[in-house]
């Protein structure tokens, strides 16, 4: 298996059986369909040893603390959002007949009567309570019934979370083939075995993609029913470079791909080289080239494909995969440990970034008509300042291990950046009277991805020390698409004048303030935007760690004065497409062959 960095683009098969969908991380893979299915509540029944009830209850025990704080988390949210005082009452029913010692004791001494695991014995009792409450006439006890059943559901949930993320545990090498994956689920895979993602939905900015990318796991999305056309076992071809899904290849097919893997083998290793070198133009402008990460397992890709440092870690994949998330001191001991394993480079955290499609396991119950649009980033951040500052808190004990910057996301106004500041400094207030060391002057800086953030952009460069282009969102937002909708995808343009020209204005604003401006948008990490992206003004990039080298390549191919001209002349253009186009030849006829 490798992994293909360049694109190559209109491989045509005449193979039945080849769907086309959305690349969304490059790299080939030819083996076995491994579906995963989201299961129904199934409970499973089996036998156990006397020596396991310990660990039994123990599985028990931790379902129904995890249940608790799921419970707590959403009676917070929703006195954030004002939600009616009988919801709280209910929660706070519910956490206590979670809590119930009886009910609790009674359960464990089930268990050891019968010796049958704790999925089913917690099944089966509350399943008992719930028949024997259901055959009262009374109100109340019909209204206990239904909590009961919405309790049952929560621990089995977390009992059986074991099955729902077997992606972590699979026998052999596969390719996972499934309706929609959550990031969490994408997180926790095997990386070992799963040699390639293919959905049914998704887009390629999706978080699932963008953690498929940062894995390395070739990706393609945006099938619509492939999960209806395999079964486990079946033989795939999975072109994340081309966005291409065959199956049960012929002998030819097969042939031509492994031929396509062995030359992707030969451009990886004329690329290797640039790992090691700088990314400074032909004309002698260092450039900054950053890898995006999400988790600290990254921090060895980072490495090892010459990062300059870290653009953009977002937090919030760390957060809620391990439900640090309350906790300040946990925190702190991570971004400690990623600032010193970085040494003196840049480390850009971005603080958390919840909502769109990042949801929060414990607020899933909360549903907002348009999430995109709604409780995201710094708006959830803001009404959230307990949580929000036990994150602050654990950066800035954390700052004094490295080289640390700050980032705030999804900023759309010159308050939001207000309050975040006046927050800091709450925090630093706080950080003294607990005697807990920090270092005063971390560069603060906000994501420019919501249009009204980039046309204020003159206003909000005065209060802060970076500005960081999302073009991720920005795209989404300036042009009205869904980034995860793949029925929209085709309209998802990365050329497209709007887009282009607020990259401009950021830059000339950075430029006249006096402060940098860096791209940590998906657009940051593909090859033929480099030019585009030089000409453009932005002086760093920021992206997945696998596509540095070829960034690298490129700048180190290519001289500002071209890149302005190149830029002078795609600003004439209305259409992303042509621009595209010309973009697409310019590379080709530059780098053909090479890259
Ligand atoms: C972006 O929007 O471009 C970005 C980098 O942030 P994220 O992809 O995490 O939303
Ligand atoms: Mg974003």
């Amino acid at each position: 298996m490798t992994h293909l960095t360049s694109v190559n683009k209109g491989f045509i098969f005449k193979q039945m059986k080849t769907n086309k969908g959305i690349s969304a991380s490059p790299g080939v893979y030819i083996g076995k369909v491994y579906l995963y299915q989201e299961e129904r509540l199934k409970v499973p029944k089996y036998q156990i040893e006397k020596e396991e009830i310990e660990f039994e209850f123990s599985r028990f025990l931790v379902a129904i603390e995890k249940a608790k704080s799921e419970l707590e988390a959403i009676k917070d949210a929703t006195k954030i959002m004002n939600i009616s005082e009988n919801e709280v009452v209910m929660l706070d029913s519910h956490i206590m007949m979670i809590s119930d010692e009886s009910f609790i004791n009674q359960i464990k001494t089930i268990l050891s009567e019968q010796l049958l695991n704790i999925e089913w014995i917690f099944y089966e009792a509350i399943g008992a309570q719930i028949e024997k409450l259901s055959a009262s006439q009374n109100v109340y006890m019909e209204e206990r019934v239904s909590d009961l059943r919405d309790i049952a559901k929560r621990v089995l949930n977390n009992l059986l979370f074991r099955e729902r993320i077997k992606l972590t545990g699979l026998e052999s090498e596969c390719i996972i083939v499934a309706h929609d994956l959550l990031p969490s689920d994408a997180i926790a895979m095997d990386k070992k075995n799963v040699k390639g993602i293919v959905l049914d939905v998704g887009g390629k900015t999706s978080h699932t993609a963008i953690i498929a990318r940062s894995f390395e796991i070739p990706a393609v999305v945006g099938l619509f029913n492939i999960t209806r056309m395999v079964k486990t076992g079946d033989n795939i071809i999975l072109d994340g470079t081309a966005g291409i899904v065959i199956l049960e290849p012929d002998e030819e097919t097969t042939k031509i791909y492994l031929e396509k893997i062995k030359r992707q083998e030969e451009i990886d290793l004329h690329l290797k080289p640039y790992v090691k070198k700088e990314a400074v133009t032909n004309d002698g402008q260092k450039i900054a080239v950053s890898a995006n990460i999400e988790v600290p397992q990254e921090l060895e890709s980072v490495k090892s494909h010459g990062a300059d440092g870290i653009g953009l870690f977002r937090s919030e994949f760390l957060l809620l995969q391990s439900q640090l998330y309350n906790s300040e001191d946990k925190q702190f001991e991570v971004y400690k440990a990623i600032l010193q394993n970085m040494e003196e480079r840049p480390v850009t955290i971005r603080t958390i970034d919840i909502g769109g499609d990042k949801i929060i396991p414990n607020y899933e119950e909360i549903r907002e008509r348009n999430p995109l649009l709604g409780w995201r980033g710094i708006r959830f951040c803001l009404s959230n300042k307990d949580m929000f500052k036990k994150q602050l808190r654990a950066l800035y004990r954390a700052s004094i291990f490295g080289n640390l910057r700050i980032m705030f996301p999804m900023i759309s106004c010159e308050e939001e950046v207000d309050d975040a500041l006046k927050i800091i400094e709450e925090v630093k207030n706080e950080l003294r009277s607990r005697n807990q060391e920090y270092k005063d002057k971390i560069p603060i800086g906000i994501m420019m991805e919501v249009p009204s953030a980039v046309l204020a952009s003159e206003f909000l460069a005065k209060k802060v020390d970076f500005l960081s282009i999302g073009t991720n969102d920005l795209i989404q937002y300036t042009l009205a698409i869904d980034r995860g909708n793949e029925k929209i995808a085709y309209l998802y343009q990365m050329y497209h004048p709007a887009l282009l020209r607020l990259i401009k204005m950021v830059a000339d604003v950075g430029k006249k303030a006096g402060i940098p401006v860096t791209l940590c948008g998906e657009m940051g990490g593909d090859p033929r935007a480099t030019i585009v992206l030089l000409g453009l003004g932005i002086e760093g990039f920021s992206m997945s760690p696998a596509s540095i080298p070829i960034v690298k390549k490129v700048i180190r191919n290519v001289e500002i004065k071209e890149a302005k001209e190149i830029v002078d002349k795609i600003l004439q253009n209305g259409s992303g497409t042509e621009i595209n186009t010309i973009i697409e030849n310019w590379f080709n006829e530059r780098f053909n062959g090479l890259i």
